[in-house]
C-alpha cells in the first residue's frame, strides 16, 4: 500500500484540484445551472415559473431534500430533444475534466423525462453520444448509472426498465435516488433482482437522510455494491464493521449534506470519522449546479473545515473512488498509478 510523501497543509488544495480522480455520485440532472436552464427555456419554448436567472437562483435557497427536489424537477423540464441531454452531459464532462475527473458514472433520472412524454431513447442518446464526444475530446472516461425515482412506484420501475432494455449497452448499473424518507430499498426488491439478473451493476441512495436500517436492506436486500451517501451510518457500530469488512464504498457529497442540512456545518462533517474507521469512503459533487460546487470544490470545501484531514486522507479518497469504480480491474490500476504519480510530483515540487 501507498504511504503519501508529507504534504505541507496550504498545500492541500493545489494538491486536491490536480489529483486525478473518479466522480461515483453526480446526477446530470443536477448540473444544470440556471443560465443553461433559461437557454434552454428559450430554445423549446418552455415557460419557466421564474423571473430571470437571478429569480432561479434565489430559489435555490432550499432547507432539505423535498424542497430541494421541487426545484430540481422545475429545472429538468427544459429538456425535451436528444441535444438537450447531450448539451447537459457535454458541460458537466467538460467541467469535471478540468476538476482531473479521470472516470465519471453518471447518474441520470429518465422518470423525470418519460413523464413528460420524452422517450427514454431520446434521454439515453444524447447522455451516451456526449460521454463518447468527450472521451475523444478530452480524454475523460464516464459510462451511465440508470436511477429509480424511490417516491413512485416499483411498478414504474420495471416500466422503466423495460423502455431501457433495447439501449442496456449504454448503461453499466442502475441506482434509487430521489426521496428517502418513507421509501425504504426493499420496495424495489423485486425490480434490483431482475436488474442483477441482466448483469447490471447496482448502487442505492441510503443513509442520507434515512436510517442505518434502510443501508442494511440495501445491502442485504436489493445487494448493491456501492452505498450512496451513507453518511448515516456512524448511528450503527455493526453496519460500519459491515461496511469496512466488504469494503462497500460510500459515495459521500459533503457540500449537499451541507446544503441539505445533514450536517449543520461542514466542520460536523464524518468525513474524517467514516476514514478512520476504515470504510471506502469518496468524495462526490451530487448536484453541482444546486448545491455550490463541482467535485474539486467538495474536496476544498471539506479539506478546510475539517482540518484533521491529512494529504494521506486525499489519497485514499481518490484511491477509493477508482477501486469502487465499475471500470475493468486494469484501467483501475493505470488511474491509480497515476494517482502515486501525482503525489510523488507533489512532493518533490
Ligand atoms: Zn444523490
Amino acid at each position: 500500500m501507498f504511504t503519501p510523501p508529507p504534504i505541507a497543509r496550504e498545500r492541500l488544495p493545489a494538491l486536491l484540484a490536480a489529483m486525478p480522480k473518479a466522480e461515483l455520485h453526480i446526477h446530470i440532472e443536477g448540473s444544470l445551472e440556471p443560465e443553461v436552464i433559461f437557454a434552454l427555456a428559450q430554445r423549446n419554448g418552455v415557460a419557466l415559473p421564474y423571473a430571470d436567472v437571478e429569480a432561479l437562483r434565489r430559489a435555490y435557497a432550499f432547507s432539505d431534500l423535498q424542497s430541494f427536489l421541487d426545484i430540481y424537477y422545475a429545472g429538468a423540464s427544459v429538456l425535451l430533444h436528444e441535444q438537450d441531454f447531450y448539451d447537459m452531459a457535454r458541460a458537466y464532462l467538460a467541467q469535471a475534466a478540468m476538476d482531473n475527473v479521470a472516470h465519471a458514472e453518471v447518474f441520470f433520472d429518465p422518470q423525470t423525462h418519460t413523464a413528460r412524454g420524452v422517450s427514454m431513447e431520446t434521454v439515453v442518446r444524447g447522455l451516451h453520444r456526449a460521454c463518447v464526444d468527450a472521451r475523444a475530446e478530452l480524454g475523460i472516461s464516464s459510462s451511465l448509472i440508470l436511477c429509480f425515482l424511490r417516491h413512485l412506484s416499483e411498478e414504474d420501475a420495471f416500466a422503466t426498465l423495460e423502455q431501457a432494455m433495447p439501449l442496456l449497452e449504454h448503461i453499466v448499473g442502475v441506482g434509487l435516488d430521489s426521496s428517502e424518507l418513507g421509501h425504504p430499498p426493499e420496495k424495489f426488491a423485486r425490480v434490483f433482482a431482475r436488474c442483477r439478473q441482466l448483469g447490471l451493476r447496482l448502487v442505492a441512495h441510503a443513509g442520507e437522510e434515512g436510517p442505518p436500517a434502510f443501508i442494511w436492506s440495501a445491502l442485504d436486500v436489493l445487494r448493491v455494491e456501492r452505498i450512496d451517501h451513507g453518511v448515516q451510518a456512524v448511528h450503527d457500530a455493526a453496519l460500519m464493521r459491515r461496511l469496512a469488512q466488504d469494503r462497500i464504498a460510500l459515495t459521500v457529497c459533503p457540500l449537499s449534506n451541507l446544503k441539505l442540512r445533514v450536517f449543520p456545518e461542514l466542520s460536523q462533517h464524518n468525513l474524517k470519522r467514516l476514514l478512520d474507521a476504515g470504510l471506502a469512503a469518496t468524495v462526490n459533487s451530487d448536484d453541482p449546479a444546486y448545491f455550490g460546487g463541482y467535485i474539486n470544490e467538495n474536496f476544498t470545501q471539506v479539506f478546510a473545515a475539517v482540518p484533521q484531514l491529512t494529504a494521506h486522507d486525499a489519497w485514499q479518497l481518490a484511491h477509493n473512488s477508482f477501486a469502487a469504480s465499475f471500470a475493468p480491474e486494469g484501467q483501475r490500476r493505470a488511474w491509480q498509478d497515476r494517482l502515486v504519480e501525482c503525489f510523488e510530483a507533489h512532493a518533490r515540487a
